[in-house]
């Protein structure tokens, strides 16, 4: 734990600091898609001394049941461990829009691209509104996503601000991937089981029925539970 610390202390440290935080601490910005997935990346960074703010944006979430659900459990974990937590606007109206025309694009492609540009958008935005230098997101340490297009839309995003970096640190190395399940079984938090948007419950429900499994009931499983994994 101590070597993953100090690899965080440096690895953010030799972001370049913006002029406009001149020698004040580097405050970061951690954009937030869910408890279990940023469980891992606050206690790492609450243990490395790191002055975060959580920041919740995600209008990709349906239906705005499961939306509520993931955004509690976040609410509830940062409250734990005392760290400001912004809850941003619903607006799946616009993220709707934007997606039009990609409904049957699969994971990982052309639609995802722009859920996360529109998330890191307004994350980085906030972050220019409020004196945050650096922003990073936890939706890099799933084992299902891709990092490095994660990484292009997060550096997009910040560089339509001069004084902003996103920080691509490598959230799964050292055993991240790992202790994010050891931390969403120790706090029971609720396990999503699809992405997010609508697209991936309708994609994710057909691969299920066709292997003769039930379809997702939204709700029902939390990690720690006997069939979770
Ligand atoms: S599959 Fe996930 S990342 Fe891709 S568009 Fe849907 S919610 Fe966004």
């Amino acid at each position: 734990m101590a070597a993953r610390m100090n690899e965080f202390v440096r690895s953010i440290l030799t972001l370049p600091t913006s002029e406009a935080a001149g020698d004040a601490p580097q405050k970061l910005l951690l954009h937030s898609c869910c408890a279990p997935c940023s469980g891992e990346v606050m206690e790492a960074m609450s243990a490395s001394g790191i002055d975060y703010t959580i920041f919740f944006y995600n209008p990709n979430i349906h239906p705005k049941e499961e939306y509520l659900l993931r955004k509690e459990e976040n609410i509830r974990f940062a409250e734990v461990h005392g760290v400001p937590f912004v809850d941003a606007d619903y607006d799946s109206a616009n993220w709707f829009k934007r997606a039009k025309g990609m409904e049957w694009e699969p994971e990982r492609g052309i639609r995802c691209t722009m859920c996360f540009d529109m998330r890191f958008e307004r994350t980085a935005l906030y972050a220019h509104e409020n004196g945050f230098p650096i922003i990073t997101s936890s939706l890099g340490i799933s084992r299902w996503k891709n990092m490095a297009q994660i990484n292009d839309c997060g550096e997009r995003a910040a560089s339509h601000y001069p004084g902003i970096k996103y920080w691509t640190f490598n959230w799964r190395k050292g055993g991240g991937g790992a202790r994010m399940i050891e931390i969403s079984k120790r706090e029971h938090f609720y396990q999503q089981e699809y992405c997010g948007c609508v697209y991936s419950l309708r994609d994710t429900n057909t691969h299920r029925v066709a292997q003769g499994r039930e379809e997702i009931r939204i709700g029902e499983k939390y990690y720690g539970d006997e069939d979770a994994d």
